[in-house]
């Protein structure tokens, strides 16, 4: 059995070293050389709008899914109408535009921050009027890791802001106080499966992601399952989903959806009975899904930009060490490492000494 997977960067490594145990082959569209998912299978080297490696991707996969939501909806159809593709293109319609994606919590139920459309500079001075300070201007699309994005503390904001935007559609959403963010994980199998993990908790600096923590027996749980259950069934989804929430006064607040495994789901390559990534893959080929438990204590770390000596992380008590392949750059993720234990005096104790080594080489 064949996976294609548009992108070959590490959310599709990890995909292929899932699928590896489960018999799987794989092969993956992307454009970039050195990307480092290609060793772990054939790669279709190329943009991923490209007619002839397209035709050729749908031809050899058997089931084609992706890595990123930024994949134009018009490739998406075309593998549709010729191959089986999970998750959905309209799942991914509705994850790569910001307005679209909000309208549709809104109209399922879920709450999000107070938002408005944004198509021009009077437009925005307008929509400040009733959204208020301190607001954030996004672009909707093609917005991930914080990029696109200003803070706007107040009108003097506005003019920098809207020029940073160059004139792309934009969405500026009322700034959330939270007192955390968090994240649920679900995943549906074809035939109507449907699995939760434990919560993340996560830490984000610069809009990046630095650290997730599993959340066992979290009361917010159930609300974040009931609300991640809704976009499941409503977009008749097949894979793994992830949705960002807020949470503010004991509430949740939808944040966004990632149409794909995610990087507050590292933690359950060993944190969990069944990794996200093999979950993912028992999804989209209709197997039986495994299950979610989480195993003792988990959390993960991003080494972002930089890289400490692997022996220095090796070194910390109960870490596991996941390397990209990608050559350090400013605001890049290289790597990432999980602390996994039984003892939740030792998590604290390894995560902290994991953080420190992560900002000793931040350079962002
Ligand atoms: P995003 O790319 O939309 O997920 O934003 C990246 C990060 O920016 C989030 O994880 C939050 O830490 C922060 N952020 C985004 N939108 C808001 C908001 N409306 N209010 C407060 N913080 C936000």
């Amino acid at each position: 059995m064949k996976i294609g997977v548009l992108g070959a960067g590490q959310l599709a490594r990890m995909i292929a070293l899932a699928g590896y145990p489960l018999g799987l082959d794989f092969i993956f569209l992307d454009p970039s050389e050195d990307a480092c998912a290609g060793k772990l299978g054939d790669q279709l080297l190329g943009d991923y709008d490209h007619p002839r490696l397209l035709a050729s991707l749908a031809e050899q996969a058997d089931v084609v899914t992706y890595e990123f939501e930024n994949v134009p909806a018009d490739v998406a159809e075309y593998l549709a109408a010729r191959t089986q593709v999970h998750p959905s293109p309209k799942a991914l319609a509705v994850a790569q535009d910001r307005l679209i994606e909000k309208n549709f919590f809104n109209e399922i139920g879920i709450p999000t921050p107070t938002y408005a459309p944004v198509d021009s500079f009077q437009g925005l001075q307008t929509a400040m009027q009733s959204i208020g300070y301190p607001a954030i201007l996004k672009s909707r699309t093609q917005g991930y890791d914080g990029k696109g994005q200003s803070l706007l503390k107040s009108v003097a904001d506005l003019a920098a802001a809207w020029k940073l935007l160059d004139g792309v559609p934009a969405i500026v959403e009322g700034f959330v106080p939270f007192s955390r963010e968090v994240s649920i994980i679900g995943v549906r199998s074809e035939s109507g499966e449907l699995v939760f993990y434990p919560l993340s908790e996560n830490q984000h600096r610069g809009g990046i992601l630095r650290v997730s923590r599993c959340l066992s027996s979290d009361p917010m749980q159930a609300q974040a399952e009931d609300y991640a259950r809704r976009l499941i069934t409503e977009l008749d989804y097949v894979g793994v989903l992830a949705l960002e929430l807020f949470e503010v006064d004991g509430k949740l607040i939808a944040n966004e959806l990632a149409p794909r495994v995610h990087n507050s789901g590292h933690w359950t390559i060993e944190g969990a009975e069944t990794s996200q990534f093999e979950n993912h893959l028992r999804a989209i080929l209709n197997l039986p899904l495994g299950a979610t438990d989480p195993v003792g204590c988990a959390a993960m770390v991003n080494f972002i930009g930089g890289l400490p000596k692997s022996e220095d992380i090796l070194s910390i008590a109960n870490a596991h060490l996941h390397l990209y392949a990608k050559e350090p750059r400013k605001g890049r993720k290289v790597a990432h490492a999980t602390i996994r234990t039984d003892s939740p005096e030792q998590m604290e104790s390894s995560l902290a000494q994991l953080i420190s080594l992560a900002d000793q080489v931040d350079d962002s």
